[in-house]
């Protein structure tokens, strides 16, 4: 960052000191993950440059014979991954993705059903605040206060009472297996489009440990950053006959020019995704949440739904009388990240929470293992249990010898 430290010393040493904080403490924020150094290489590149509205072969600019190969090698990569007829990669984020399948499919005022925010849907399946609650007429469906597992057969009666144009499956909280032939049945019953996000489970699904949407859904969204772990961004799979209408509502419908460094970094990551070593990867990532949400459970904390499918899980912290809000702060105390969840019908409000979200994706990048779960999880019985002062160093201690053991861009 040579250059960067000489213009503009103040954003270099904000940059550095997040690189450090990333380093040396334990990321279990779900929603995030640690891109390859060839990754990071292609978004900081001149192709940041360039403008390309339009699409490969079609574009409203001059010059653009170099970006086209990288968004054609970015789409075929993808098809190829999933097993896509179409493939739009040009989405800022997973909010552009959903918003853009919307606009494709939708009119203002349309019936849709989606997952309930407060048991682990998405703002942007319908929620109240976000623009997909205002303009569309949103219908929530959750989870059982049974097992808080997702209530097939309520989702089946609200679309048959609803008859909604779309239903939205997919989840940023849900540690269970998303059952896409029965949605796609419930869909078909009362002839609803399906689209499912499939953000947070895309790696899974591309390494074949999560079922896939794919063949099955009418729209598949995702972000290419959790899971997946490409660069922040999004994407959006469908079926040919969507595709053209996919791509208008992209642009110029709801986007501008492309970001063409980040497609180029989608394109390279997508290459990562189709190896071997990628797959290895994500059956590591289920072991490891299961290996955790065991340990946590053996140490008397509650998981929500009694365990994990994927690569994260909740935990209910309401037994140890502590909430989501300081957890979160006691964790990052000793180098911790998580984040606090709302768990499936929580007495506490959005900004407290009674549970924390906790995930796999990051730490497995780094290369812990089922043994270092079990560190992990002491780490976070030690800094959660509010009666023993000694505990917070002996958490700390536990959090940097593992950051130590498992280093992370140990290249550069
Ligand atoms: N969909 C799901 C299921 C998510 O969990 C998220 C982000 O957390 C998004 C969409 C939105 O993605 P972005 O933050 O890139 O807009």
């Amino acid at each position: 960052l040579t250059n960067l430290q000489r213009i503009d010393p103040q954003v270099a040493d904000a940059i550095g000191r997040e690189e450090n904080r990333q380093r040396t403490s334990l990321e279990l924020i779900a929603s995030e993950n640690f891109v390859s150094e060839a990754v990071l290489e292609a978004l900081g590149t001149v192709l940041t440059n360039k403008y390309a509205e339009g699409y490969p072969g079609r574009r409203y600019y001059g010059g653009c014979q170099f970006v086209d190969i990288a968004e054609e090698l970015a789409i075929e990569r993808a098809k190829e991954l999933f097993g896509a007829e179409h493939v739009n990669v040009q989405p800022h984020s997973g909010a552009q993705a959903n918003g853009a399948v919307y606009f494709a499919l939708l009119k203002p005022g349309d019936t849709v059903l989606g997952m309930n925010l407060a048991h682990g849907g998405h703002l942007t399946h319908g929620s109240p605040v976000n623009i997909s609650g205002k303009y569309y007429s949103f219908v929530p469906y959750g989870v059982s206060e049974k097992d808080e597992k997702l209530d097939y057969e309520e989702i089946e009666r609200l679309a048959q009472e609803h008859q909604p144009k779309l239903i939205v499956a997919g989840a940023s909280a849900y540690p269970r297996e998303l059952d896409f032939p029965r949605l796609r049945n419930i869909a078909d019953a009362v002839a609803s489009k399906l689209m499912v996000d499939m953000a947070h489970i895309a790696g899974l699904v591309a390494a074949g440990v999560h079922p896939s949407p794919v063949p099955l859904a009418d729209f598949v969204t995702t972000t290419t950053h959790k899971t997946l772990r490409g660069p922040r961004g999004g994407m959006i799979l469908c079926k040919k006959e969507y595709g053209q209408a996919v791509d208008k509502a992209i642009f110029p419908g709801t986007q501008g020019g492309p970001l063409m460094h980040v497609i180029a970094a989608k394109a390279v990551a997508f290459k990562e995704a189709l190896g071997e070593d990628f797959k290895v990867y994500q059956h590591q990532i289920v072991k490891n949440a299961k290996r955790l949400a065991a340990a946590l459970a053996d140490k008397g904390f509650r998981l929500v739904s009694g365990g994990t499918d994927n690569h994260m899980m909740l935990v209910d912290l309401r037994s140890h009388g502590i909430t989501g809000k300081e957890a979160e702060d006691m964790l990052e105390e000793i180098g911790i990240t998580v984040n606090k969840n709302a768990i499936p019908f929580d007495p506490e409000k959005p900004t407290v929470t009674s549970g924390i979200r906790v995930g796999t994706p990051a730490i497995t990048t780094r290369g812990l293992d089922e043994a270092a779960m079990e560190e992990v999880a002491e780490a976070m019985a030690l800094a959660l249990d509010k009666h023993d002062e000694g505990a917070k160093a002996k958490a700390q201690d536990i959090v940097q010898a593992l950051c130590r053991r498992f280093p992370l861009y140990s290249t550069f």
